[in-house]
């Protein structure tokens, strides 16, 4: 089986799946196999025993990240139940997504992550419906940000730590709206810098 799981640094990443409901312009899956050396294509995606036992002790690790070379959110069901076994073992999790569960499984899903993410990062990524649209190409077309904002909303009620991020190739003045939005809503707001 390929790299179900992978450490960067002190953080170790789970790789549920590698679909998604965007094509972002950016995305690293376009021009790369992997990161830090994995190879992160999978043949098939993993069950929930098959991602606990390539975890091994959560508590090597400074946190446990839901991740992938997809979408970790399509597998909701998979993600809580590994997230249920990494709280009971003390593991801090995070959540990377694009923020997009609530459409992909038509109801907000948000309480039920509660009490099991500890962070969650949210790509937002534009400022608008029509630049996440254009940049983001989601499967959901123009509801898709306004999906993603009311989603941010919801993770403010449930879980401790939400950050919002965008990535740097986006104009500096869209890059400015989307801080602005991250403060208004409440959230953190961090840059991912991206290298082509
Ligand atoms: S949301 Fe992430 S995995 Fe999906 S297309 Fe965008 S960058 Fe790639």
């Amino acid at each position: 089986m390929n790299n179900i799981v992978y450490r960067l640094d002190k953080s170790l990443y789970i790789n549920l799946t590698n679909r998604c409901t965007n094509k972002c312009c950016f995305c690293i899956r376009d021009i790369s196999d992997g990161v830090g050396g994995y190879n992160l294509w999978l043949d098939r995606e993993p069950t929930v025993k098959e991602v606990i036992e390539a975890i091994g002790d959560p508590t090597a690790y400074d946190q446990v990240v839901f991740c992938g070379y997809g979408e970790p959110m399509t597998r909701l069901e998979e993600l809580l139940e590994i997230s249920k076994y990494l709280k009971d073992r003390g593991a801090k999790v995070r959540v990377n997504t694009n923020g997009q569960a609530n459409l992909i499984h038509g109801y907000n899903v948000v309480p039920r992550l509660a009490g099991l993410v500890d962070v969650i990062s949210v790509s937002l990524n534009a400022c608008s419906a029509e630049e996440y649209h254009r940049i983001c190409d989601s499967d959901f077309g123009l509801e898709a940000y306004k999906g993603v904002v009311d989603f941010i909303k919801e993770c403010k009620k449930y879980i401790k730590r939400v950050v919002v991020s965008v990535v740097n190739v986006l104009p500096h003045e869209s890059i400015k709206r989307c801080r602005q939005i991250a403060d208004d809503l409440g959230v953190e707001f961090r840059i991912r810098y991206y290298y082509r």
